[in-house]
């Protein structure tokens, strides 16, 4: 099959989040929702009176007959449990009437206020409260939010601080399971090591208690905050065990299962949703999830349920602030804003919310100026600086970033983030800088030495490339980080292990990539990799961001097969079959393609129909209008507007791109028989069985590569070569290692034909940007046929997957070394791959000297003493180094070698090759 492995892995990744198509219908803040007016006000007053009234008969059902023996607290908690809040605070309203009421009731009043956003009313029930209960733990810390959402923030620190002076004066007083959760809590408030939380007063309480609910939830909450999804996970999958129904819980293991068991976790969200529908921390991540797939809709609904219960509601302001700032509404950000700041005004995490999802939506500085915002107004708030730091290692600002880290690290040894970057930071100690005035490259420092100048080389080509097709490049420098191990990439990236996979990853100025040395064996062009992020790089820097991810995919992928015909993703089988099934989705909704992908395969669709939509623009009504709706996007246009605007209407475009993409699948093999193989797949042999099986599929793409096969491995080269051709000719563009050319090739070797086999393997090559086998085999024929350029064509090809194994510089520096009267711009080649090859370390490092030292004394280099003293060094009995020095120390200074076209094989030179290999060597 014609593999492409690779594409979707990268394209999991390589642009997470960017902003999209903003073209469906909104309610936008702050005039679709809530309005100041008095008719407003009135409307909202209405609402909500006809929901007291709904909730008091919900009251009346629970609550046996109406006395205050009703103080049924077990009852009031289900109430509360399941979103009845209302009837949960009438219960706790008539059990505090009583003169001599528990703190539990008193504590669920107060929770109560606080989910209806009933702030102040908050705070003077709980100075009553603290008439009669004023060193109880749990309603001070239930109070301090009421308290700052009040306006009084100082007077809140002051009270959590005055109960943990009263805990540790008299910890007699806190000595029960649920004082010491309490007594945590607001320890982690007051921002006391987490560490010291967790074993002085969650440890503790678990252990005296392991039933108690309190201490699951404030042990996963506060895993949840520090990033340590681990912990979280297996603290909420202990308590949803005993709590089944525990809205919190549910939540809480959502939270926790998001990055790595996504399904679960939904499903775990929607049962939270299905116990309370008014649950205002699963109402509030199901607004952030979607706002992260860019459903501006579906975040709004739910932003309004959470609204209807409590409409004074923080952080549900600032994620309509976000909603306003995506949709480029100015006044609506700064209304939602001032709204999220209206209960209080000195609130850090009203901004670091905005910000954190501004970040989200690759809008990092837009994110960064929020955090700094965040900062002004409380120095200290740790979330905000945290982010930040990321936000600046995205955009390139990486002192800054850095600096951060240390002190978020320094600050907080807990959170894991912080920790994986503190720790990712030593290790990138290890890299060096490559720098140019268009670009910084970091990379480990042997792959620098091996190959860095290659890969500065190729993004100069991209830039200079793509920024004329553009017009569009970057006055300051582009980071790119080249990471040699896969976690090391993903915490870059991420901030946290995971996404395996992904290849590499565009934040707008800032790029980084995994090293070859990171894909576990996985074959893929790094050139085609790093071409395709640089062209995110413009795509999304000239729209300030605001391209929708379909059209900034679409366009890289388009670039990389405009660069290199065997780069960016190609049509196969798989492919073929699901636009011919119908499974494109229309170009109107086609981010929907990447944010709800079904499958990977559905991913890699997604990913190549892009391509084709940028192929279909570009071939039809040029590549200017291509700019021009770049234009129109980075001014605020929505894409599909834009495309309205640009093309005509969107209808005729679909139907016409459907059209075009359809017949460039059924002009991938046509006459094969593409059905799945299964129910009854072809034998893979004896031959004759395989024939057998072709009489009833004659035209079958596996069967036919099965008989060549068996045919192949019966001596059979003839009858192979007959089958494979018809293959071959039948779908020409089925190419690669795996691909029928590669049998088909050894067909011809077994016959003896290097020049037939050359043919097929070049033809395969062709079509493929990873065949190493493939190249490494044109390599060893050009050898063989004396083609020096076929030699550089294929290495370079072989290098540009793989630059990190021995093969093929060597072969490439011996071809130049064995020659005469070779080119000056060759032999400074041949000396940079000698370079790459002393960089590897090889076993055989006096022969990579020797091969250096020949190279530079040919170009008139002086280098090439010190190279030739070095292989001797290394093996002093090296004759043909002893040899080279000699001759080295005769001469007089020379010029560099006149060029000369005919780079003729040195007559003399026939062992050389081999006595590099071979070098006699002498034990010290
Ligand atoms: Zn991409």
């Amino acid at each position: 099959m014609p593999t492409s492995p690779n594409h979707g892995l990268r394209n999991q990744g390589s642009l997470p989040k960017v902003n999209g198509d903003s073209s469906s219908p909104l309610a936008v803040c702050p005039r679709s929702f809530r309005p100041r007016s008095a008719t407003g006000g009135a409307r909202r007053r209405r609402r909500r009176a006809k929901w007291t009234s709904i909730l008091i008969c919900a009251v009346c059902c629970f609550a046996p007959i109406g006395t205050l023996a009703a103080a049924d607290y077990e009852a009031a908690t289900v109430a509360f449990q399941t979103g009845e809040y209302q009837a949960a605070l009438e219960a706790a309203d008539e059990a505090t009437n009583e003169r001599y009421a528990e703190p539990r009731w008193w504590r669920l009043k107060l929770e109560c206020l606080g989910v209806l956003g009933r702030y102040k009313d908050g705070a003077a029930a709980l100075e009553k409260a603290q008439r009669t209960h004023n060193a109880d733990a749990s309603i001070r810390t239930v109070g301090f939010e009421l308290l700052r959402q009040s306006g009084e923030a100082k007077e809140a620190r002051e009270s959590l601080t005055e109960l943990l002076r009263y805990a540790a004066s008299s910890p007699w007083r806190y000595s029960s399971a649920d004082d010491r959760v309490w007594v945590g809590r607001a320890a982690v408030l007051l921002g006391v090591d987490a560490r010291v939380v967790l074993e002085t007063y969650y440890d503790q309480a678990q252990k005296l208690d392991p039933n108690l609910r309190e201490a699951y939830a404030a042990v996963g909450e506060l895993a949840l905050a520090k990033h340590d999804l681990g912990v979280a996970a297996e603290t909420y999958r202990a308590a949803v065990e005993k709590f089944p129904d525990d809205p919190d819980l549910l939540c809480g293991l959502s939270q926790a299962l998001s990055e790595d068991e996504e399904e679960e976790s939904e499903k775990l969200l929607k049962q939270a949703l299905a116990r309370n529908p008014r649950h205002l921390p699963s109402l509030l991540i199901q607004a952030e999830e979607a706002l992260g797939h860019e459903d501006y809709a579906g975040a709004a609904a739910a932003l309004d349920k959470i609204a209807l219960v409590n409409p004074r509601h923080s952080r549900q302001w600032a994620l309509r602030a976000v909603l306003a700032h995506l949709q480029a509404d100015k006044f609506g950000e700064w209304y939602c804003r001032e709204s999220a700041l209206e209960t209080w005004r000195d609130d850090p995490e009203v901004d670091h919310v905005i910000g954190a999802k501004l970040s989200r939506a690759y809008r990092f500085a837009e994110g960064a100026k929020y955090q700094r915002s965040a900062l002004k107004i409380d120095p200290q708030y740790l979330p905000a600086r945290n982010q930040l730091a990321q936000d600046l290692l995205r955009l390139g600002e990486a002192d800054e970033g850095w600096r951060l880290v240390g002190e978020v690290q320094a600050a907080d040894p807990y959170d894991v983030v912080a920790f994986n970057l503190a720790t990712l930071k030593d290790r990138l100690n290890n890299y060096t800088t490559l720098q140019t005035p268009h670009f910084r490259l970091h990379m480990e420092k042997r792959e620098a030495a091996v190959y860095g100048s290659r890969v500065l080389a190729l993004l100069e080509r991209a830039r200079e490339t793509l920024g004329k097709k553009y017009g569009w490049t970057s006055e300051r420098p582009v980071t790119v980080e080249i990471l040699t191990r896969q976690q090391d990439f993903a915490i870059r990236t991420f901030g946290l292990p995971g996404g395996d996979g992904i290849l590499g990853v565009c934040f707008g100025m800032v790029i980084t990539a995994n090293s070859p040395a990171a894909l576990a064996g996985r074959t893929n062009s790094w050139e085609a990799t790093l071409w395709h992020e640089y062209c995110h790089v413009v795509t999304l820097e000239q729209t300030q961001h605001r391209i929708p991810r379909w059209l900034s995919e679409g366009i890289s992928v388009f670039e990389e097969r405009q660069a290199d015909p065997t780069w960016g993703d190609r049509l196969d089988r798989d492919l073929r079959k699901m636009i011919l099934d119908g499974e494109m989705t229309p170009i109107s909704k086609l981010n929907e393609a990447f944010r709800n992908a079904k499958s990977p395969d559905h991913f890699n669709l997604a990913y190549y129909q892009a391509s084709l939509v940028v192929e279909f623009l570009v071939e039809r009504h040029g590549h200017a209008v291509l700019r021009r709706v770049l234009m129109d996007i980075a001014a605020g246009v929505p894409i599909n507007d834009a495309l309205v605007l640009r093309v005509g209407e969107l209808k005729g475009l679909e139907e016409a791109f459907d059209k075009y993409a359809r017949a460039k699948a059924e002009a991938y093999g046509p006459k094969v028989d593409w059905t799945d193989d299964s129910p009854s797949a072809p034998p893979r042999e004896p031959a004759s069985a395989v024939a057998a099986w072709l009489k009833d599929h004659p035209q079958h793409y596996l069967g036919r590569l099965r008989y060549g096969s068996a045919l192949l491995k019966e001596n059979k080269p003839d009858e192979a070569r007959r089958v494979l051709e018809g293959l071959t000719a039948d779908v020409p563009q089925w190419a690669g290692d795996e691909s029928p050319y590669t049998l088909l090739a050894r067909a011809h070797r077994e016959r003896g034909d290097a020049a037939a086999e050359r043919t097929v393997l070049e033809r395969s090559a062709a079509g493929s940007s990873d065949a190493l086998e493939t190249y490494r085999r044109l390599i060893e024929l050009a050898i063989a046929a004396n083609d020096g350029a076929a030699l550089r064509k294929y290495a370079e090809r072989y290098v540009a997957v793989q630059p990190l194994e021995e093969f093929p510089y060597r072969p490439l520096v011996e071809w130049t070394a064995a020659r005469d009267g070779v080119k000056a711009e060759h032999l400074r080649q041949a000396a940079a791959d000698a370079r790459s090859l002393l960089a590897l370390e090889p076993a055989d490092l006096a022969g990579a000297h020797f091969l250096l030292a020949q190279v530079l004394h040919a170009a008139g280099s002086v280098d090439a003493k010190r190279e030739t003293l070095l292989a001797l060094e290394e093996t002093p009995r090296f004759r043909e180094a002893q040899q080279l020095l000699l001759k080295i120390v005769d001469a007089k200074p020379k010029a560099a070698t006149k060029p000369n076209s005919d780079e003729k094989p040195k007559t003399e030179a026939k062992p050389k090759t081999e006595a590099v290999r071979k070098p006699t060597r002498v034990d010290p």
